[in-house]
């Protein structure tokens, strides 16, 4: 058994039977021995076991890694999936180009952005990765392949954007840019006391910025944080000089560093930052990719891992569900130390199993202190499930399948489209009868 195939929170711990390399978008699958089922693993950048598939097989994507076309003059680009978003932007930026959507993360594939149809700051103003595709070839275990847009194949296309890589591979993809004039955003930064004072300050960003994103300190009932707005800098006179700065997590440390102490601290500092005044120039990399800058920052929480935990709640029910999961979060003593949470807006997503729509999401980081932080979690459910709202898989390491079928009712009209070799941890586990 293989044990160096992790996600990024390091839950769980499997090991898998065969890691397979898919080399060239031209050949047939690489396919485990027997009846053995096989996942798609793009960079690993999923938290939990979307990308996982504990005892059987995980077909690596990252060889997968050219541009296959550019056309520069309508910002349409169409790449093998295992490219990195690092390498895209790379590109296509100098041209005057940029990802509709992207995560906040750049170390993600092509591939796991279509699978987990993942969303970015923009949401509300531009959709999903999955608006942004025109079209994917589809690989099948039984050496089909498909073609698949909005008017090829079309139920392929829905059921494989969002459709956590159990649909076959995905080799190529072709998806449209946004146009911009340099790398640079112009961005400000309001700092907020209460929740109240979030929702009205969010829905004026809202109407003026194409990106918002709240930073919210978790230690307190309040809710007080930071709502960071940005949008693409028009053309400069001069632009400033920029470095990209790496720093590096060098070891797995034994413990985590993240305990009631350190997160009080971390977020009183945090929420006392000097914010520059008004609005001000910042390089794309720092404004959407933070935790970039710290390599291997998932080490911080030492060899046990952590939960990743992001909901959304429809909106009629967003304030008083954030504010009662609040109440929890801070009377628990486990406050997270990433929490962040914005709002969704009403574009209806490509996918059958696509995790946003319209409602406010909530992502938080907590440190994996066994039956404790479970019960949190489980605390958390139950105010999603009675407000009506889902978990995001990609970021899910535990959810019950009662769960996963509440939040996403279009899962039976899933079955028909998954592959017969594919399978992982995260479909078995929500699929399991249960006792
Ligand atoms: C710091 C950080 C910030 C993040 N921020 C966000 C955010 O703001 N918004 C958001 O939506 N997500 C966010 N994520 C989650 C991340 O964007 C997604 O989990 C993404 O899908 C990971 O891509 P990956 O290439 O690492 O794929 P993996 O994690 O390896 O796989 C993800 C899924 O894609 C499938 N897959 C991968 N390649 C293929 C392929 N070629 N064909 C078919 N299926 C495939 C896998 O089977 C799996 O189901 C963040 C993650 C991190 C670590």
């Amino acid at each position: 058994m293989r044990d160096d195939i992790r996600s990024w929170n390091r839950l769980p711990t499997v090991g898998h039977r065969h890691v397979l390399e898919v080399r060239t978008r031209n050949d047939r699958l690489p396919l485990p021995p027997g009846d053995e089922t096989c996942i798609p693993f793009g960079n690993g950048r999923s938290y939990g076991d979307v990308c996982l598939n504990p005892g059987a097989t995980v077909l690596r994507t990252r060889a997968l890694d050219h541009l296959i076309a550019f056309d520069r003059a309508c910002g349409r680009v169409t790449c093998e999936s295992g490219m990195l978003l690092a390498d895209l932007l790379e590109l296509v930026v100098p041209q005057g180009w940029f990802p509709a959507a992207t995560p906040g993360t750049r170390f993600v594939t092509l591939g796991g952005c279509v699978a987990n149809d993942v969303h970015g700051k923009n949401h509300h103003d531009t959709g999903s990765f999955g608006n942004h595709v025109r079209s994917f070839e589809l690989l099948r275990s039984d050496g089909q392949r498909l073609t698949c847009s909005a008017e090829h194949n079309a139920d392929w296309f829905a059921a494989t954007i969002g459709g956590l890589g159990l649909t076959g591979l995905i080799t190529q993809v072709t998806f449209d840019l946004l146009p911009v004039s340099n790398p640079f955003m112009i961005t400000q930064g309001y700092r907020f006391a209460t929740l109240d004072e979030f929702w009205r300050l969010n829905a004026c960003a809202e109407r003026e910025w194409p990106y918002t994103v709240a930073w919210i300190d978790c230690t307190r009932h309040s809710g007080r944080g930071i709502l960071f707005a940005g949008q693409h800098a028009p053309p400069q006179p001069e632009l400033p000089p920029w470095k990209d700065h790496h720093r590096d997590v060098p070891v797995d440390l034994p413990f985590s560093c993240i305990n009631s102490l350190s997160l009080r601290v971390f977020n009183e500092v945090y929420y006392r930052q000097k914010l520059p005044r008004g609005r001000h120039l910042t390089h794309y990399v720092p404004y959407f990719y933070p935790l970039d800058a710290v390599k291997n920052w998932n080490r911080i929480y030492g060899t046990r891992g952590f939960y990743q935990y992001q909901c959304v709640l429809p909106p009629q029910v967003s304030a008083d569900g954030i504010a009662d999961m609040m109440r929890q979060i801070a009377g628990s003593g486990m406050g997270s130390f990433l929490a962040v949470l914005k709002t969704f807006g009403s574009r209806p997503a490509s996918g059958m199993l696509s995790f946003p729509r319209p409602g406010a999401t909530l992502a938080l980081d907590f440190p994996n202190l066994g039956e404790k932080t479970l019960r949190l979690l489980n605390r958390l459910d139950s105010i999603v499930a009675s407000s009506g709202g889902a978990l995001y898989p990609a970021k899910d390491a535990r959810m019950s399948g009662a769960m996963f079928r509440r939040g996403f009712p279009q899962w039976e009209k899933m079955l028909a489209f998954i592959d017969p070799r594919f399978s992982s941890g995260f479909w078995r586990r929500v699929n399991e009868p249960e006792g």
